[in-house]
């Protein structure tokens, strides 16, 4: 049966996305197959005519579109409330395809000082190279987007909650603005990574913005095993977008796609686990005494707590917190946990922390990390699905080694 908006999440990770063809049903699967294939084979002339006529038919090319592909991007246009999705390769590959579809020489973008370092480089680097205005404002005041508002300005791009002190971006705020500085002859549309907080938590297009962009590699996918981004939007923006994706081809695998689908299945129970572990676990370092500074959108000392209280249903699993101590003592606080794992990305199952300027040593100087707001005693910790006490005793014995 294929599921309807009144059913809860919960319902509709499991069934948003179950029209079969006609082949499936004859057998009936429960999970559905995985097409691995490339290419797909015509009846007739006429059927091979129609086929190449629709540039997003489900089984032409799977650079194009793939049935297995499909089925994600239904259930993803469904959790995220927008008529259309499309999936690509990466989630680098779903925020660069959306933004070249988007935005043309002459230009004006705005951007936010802290983003994804990937997609920070796409504003500061390449899309000035190609002849895009960019202006990169601080994004915990409405006001710095406005001041940068153009005559050709077309697009906002914003990412909440951001690293490295988890900063939230006012999504209806934002979404406000541009409405209110679009003209009938341009209309300024708004892009959200969503990777962070996640459409259990954050449901950005409810909100009013165009496209939402994700990682699925990260919660949505929610294993650390596969690679793919999404991105949602509306008929006419998906149409458009695809157009890019064709010529970019960041096209993920038929395999990924499946294993996405499967990890989907249990989004609302892994990230309802993951929100109530990582608020425990940022109340209980707020109180240990070698830990100087704690940053988690639910927590009350979070200063844009209102903010998340209106725009997040949990605070998803990042927690960045502050060692009180140097950097040599904050590699040492991660080299000694031995639960939690010391691995870049986020989001899964599995809890995983990184020294955020271990990561990013050799890619920026000093001044660089200083103006990013990336200190030296800073952690990056993903909170998985483990059992809570457990977490908090890896963290015990490890804060234990930092020296008074
Ligand atoms: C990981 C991540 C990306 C990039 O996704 P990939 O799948 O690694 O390409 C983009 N935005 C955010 C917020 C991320 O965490």
């Amino acid at each position: 049966m294929p599921s309807i908006p009144t059913h809860a999440i919960a319902t509709r990770v499991l069934h948003g996305d179950d029209v079969q063809s006609a082949a499936e049903r004859a057998f009936h699967p429960v999970v559905p197959p995985i097409y691995w294939s490339a290419t797909f084979a015509a009846e007739d002339a006429e059927t091979f005519a129609g086929m190449s006529a629709d540039p997003r038919h489900p089984a032409v090319y799977t650079r194009h579109a793939n049935p297995t592909h499909e089925r994600v991007q239904r259930i993803m246009a469904d959790l995220e409330g927008t008529e259309d999705a499309l999936l690509t390769a990466s989630g680098m590959g779903a925020i660069s395809t959306s933004i070249l579809a988007l935005v043309k020489k002459g230009d004006h973008v705005i951007a936010q000082t802290r983003h994804y370092m990937a997609a920070s480089r796409l504003f500061a680097d390449v899309l000035p190279s190609y002849g895009v205005d960019v202006s990169i404002v601080e994004q915990t005041d409405l006001a710095n987007f406005e001041k940068e508002i153009r005559p050709n300005t077309v697009l906002i791009y914003i990412e909440t909650p951001a690293n490295p002190t988890i900063v939230l971006t006012d999504i209806v705020g934002v979404v406000e603005l541009a409405r209110k500085h679009s003209t009938p002859n341009n209309r300024i549309l708004t892009v959200a990574d969503n990777t962070f907080a996640g459409p259990v938590n954050t449901r950005p297009a409810v909100d009013g913005v165009d496209v939402v962009v994700h990682s699925a590699t990260k919660s949505l996918g929610g294993h650390h095993d596969l690679t793919a981004g999404v991105i949602c939007t509306s008929k006419e923006l998906a149409t458009k977008i695809h157009l890019m994706h064709t010529i970019l081809g960041s096209v993920a695998s038929p395999m990924d796609a499946w294993l996405l689908l499967r990890g989907i299945r249990t989004l609302t129970l892994r990230i309802d686990k993951i929100n109530s572990n990582a608020l425990a676990i940022a109340e209980f370092l707020e109180k240990q005494p070698k830990v100087e500074k704690v940053y988690y959108p639910l927590l009350k000392s979070h200063p844009q707590h209102e903010l998340a209280k209106r725009q997040m249903k949990g605070g998803g699993p990042v927690i960045a917190f502050a060692v009180k101590g140097d950097y040599k003592a904050t590699a040492e606080f991660v080299a000694q946990l031995k639960l939690i794992v010391h691995a870049v990305s986020l989001g899964g199952i599995d809890s995983l922390i990184v020294h955020t300027a271990t990561m990013w040593r050799s890619t920026m100087t000093e001044q660089q990390m200083e103006e990013a707001g990336i200190a030296v005693n800073f952690v990056r910790f993903s909170v998985g699905v483990e059992d809570v006490e457990d977490l908090k005793a890896d963290l015990t014995q490890a804060l234990a080694t930092v020296p008074n």
